[in-house]
């Protein structure tokens, strides 16, 4: 069976293309690797989300969009894609467990992962202290102390989120200066709780069964610290989960996907949307924006 179009991945970007391609009456589904939802599914709390001025966590929005997308008539379907390959007109979408699927477009929509430090201590401290996911992590480290690495979005809002928590957070940025939006910065300078340290960079996860420091460079002074906590938090951005894609369609240095207006890759019949794009703003809406154009685009090609 030759579908008209496969959405890989189903974060807010995927699930968007899928209400568009259910409405539009294409045929296919969603493939998603884990639960739907993607990043967003892992985010305590969403209030720039057009409508939800009071804010909605992240599981429950995701929860809304997946509703959504299956009451249009898009399955969701779970497997993990290892290759895209273009097969006369069509694609084959080769998943892990060996099944192939055959398609007539593709929509890329498979969002990023986060960075890791490559420090010492990092890789041998994951699930010892040393977590990628505040939501999932936060609440074993009640009352205690921890760091969050990154000034970004990410690193302040995660920050602000372990208050609720943790004892104290010392946010540890490379930096004199946030990147982080204001409304959280203000938050953050204005929460007890949290302790700059500015100007460093963590040199080393210390810890021998779990997480007790980190060990930290100023870069304006030279000197080298050490800072007593129980969990190493690390927001320092996002790589894009493209891997699949490498060397078929255009992407720029670090694998996000250049596309047009339309969402169209370098490839005739692949798209791509959300957070594997290469774009200047990495939003919930402007992912669900890029699926819906992705889908328009498909409608309309294949038309
Ligand atoms: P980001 O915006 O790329 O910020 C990464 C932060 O980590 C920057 O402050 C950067 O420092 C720092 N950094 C990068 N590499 C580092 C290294 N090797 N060592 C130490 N620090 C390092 O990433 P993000 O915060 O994960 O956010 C990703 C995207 O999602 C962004 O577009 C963001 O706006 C979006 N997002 C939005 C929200 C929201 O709207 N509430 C929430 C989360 C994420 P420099 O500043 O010096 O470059």
């Amino acid at each position: 069976m030759i579908h008209d179009v496969i959405i890989i991945g189903g974060g807010p970007a995927g699930l968007a293309a899928a209400i568009y391609a259910g409405r539009a009456k294409l045929d296919g589904f969603v493939v998603e690797k884990m639960s739907p939802g993607g990043q967003v599914l892992i985010t305590d709390f969403v209030e720039n989300y057009p409508g939800f001025f009071e804010g909605i966590s992240g599981f429950e929005l995701v929860e809304k969009f997946t509703e959504h997308a299956k009451r249009f008539g898009m399955d969701i379907k779970n497997g993990e894609v290892d290759s895209v390959r273009p097969e006369g007109e069509y694609f084959n979408v080769n998943l892990t467990d060996g099944v192939t699927i055959t398609t007539r477009a593709v929509i890329i929509a498979t969002g990023a992962s986060h960075r890791k430090l490559g420090v010492k201590g990092e890789q041998e401290l994951i699930g010892r202290g040393v977590s990628y996911c505040a939501t999932c992590d936060g609440p074993f480290f009640r009352n205690q102390t921890v760091a969050v690495v990154g000034g970004g979005d990410s690193a302040v809002q995660e920050a602000i989120f372990l208050t609720k928590f943790v004892k104290k957070v010392y946010l540890v940025h490379r930096r004199d200066e946030l990147r982080a939006v204001k409304i959280l910065q203000e938050r953050a300078f204005s929460n007890d709780k949290i302790e700059f340290v500015w100007n460093s960079i963590v040199e080393e996860i210390i810890g021998k069964e779990q997480v007790e420091g980190i060990r930290i460079l100023n870069k304006i002074s030279g000197e080298i610290s050490t800072i007593k906590v129980d969990g190493v938090f690390i927001f320092i951005g996002i790589s894009p989960i493209t891997q699949f894609v490498k060397g078929l369609v255009d992407t720029d240095e670090r694998g996000f996907i250049k596309t047009d207006e339309w969402m169209r890759s370098s490839v005739k019949g692949i798209y791509a949307a959300g957070d594997c794009r290469k774009k200047p703003l990495l939003q919930i809406v402007t992912a669900v924006a890029e699926g819906a154009t992705a889908a328009f685009a498909v409608e309309h090609d294949l038309a």
